[in-house]
């Protein structure tokens, strides 16, 4: 990809400084692989805090586990995990419903990424919204150094992955 006449060398070196690559379009399937590795991750942090995440009553322990006011550093553990536990697994059900709604896959995905970060919940906002793409790896740098820096926000699209990509330049 040309480097746009306008930019210097110095100031390519200066954007590539920063690796940025295309994170690639939301997918059912990436959806699917992220439940399952917060599945996997809700359960080790039940069997942290001592719960089996395959007994019938594990909700009913689960909650009485978070009742507990810790008296030792053992039980504070086991809260803090019990916690944990509960965390991961309100995300697990965020993103398996956004999968059940497969026709309406990506609005409903976006609706819960913008839902976490308006009550504060940027990481688990990141990491939905992360955890959900495919992945690309094309060079994002390419194509801010192909416009202008004219610090002003523009929306391209990654000519690997035709995702949209929205960035603002540096000001040269
Ligand atoms: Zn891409």
């Amino acid at each position: 990809m040309k480097i746009h006449d306008s930019i210097t060398e110095e100031q390519a070196q200066h954007v590539r400084a920063i690796v940025r690559r295309c994170r690639g379009p939301h997918t059912t399937a990436a959806a699917r692989r992220l439940a399952k590795s917060m599945r996997t991750q809700a359960d080790s942090e039940a069997r942290l805090a001592g719960l089996d995440p395959l007994a019938d009553d594990f909700d009913g322990r689960l909650g009485q586990l978070l009742e507990l006011e810790p008296a030792t550093q053992e039980e504070a553990k086991a809260l803090a995990h019990a916690q944990q536990c509960v965390a991961v697994r309100s995300l697990e059900e965020a993103v398996r419903g956004a999968i059940s709604a497969e026709d309406k896959f990506l609005p409903t995905l976006r609706g819960k990424i913008r839902g976490l970060m308006l009550v504060d919940r940027e990481r688990e906002a990141s990491l939905l919204d992360e955890g959900c793409r495919q992945g690309c790896g094309f060079d994002v740098n390419a194509l801010i150094l192909a416009h202008p820096l004219d610090g002003r926000q523009r929306v391209v699209t990654c000519p690997q992955c035709g995702v949209e990509i929205t960035y603002t330049p540096p000001e040269a």
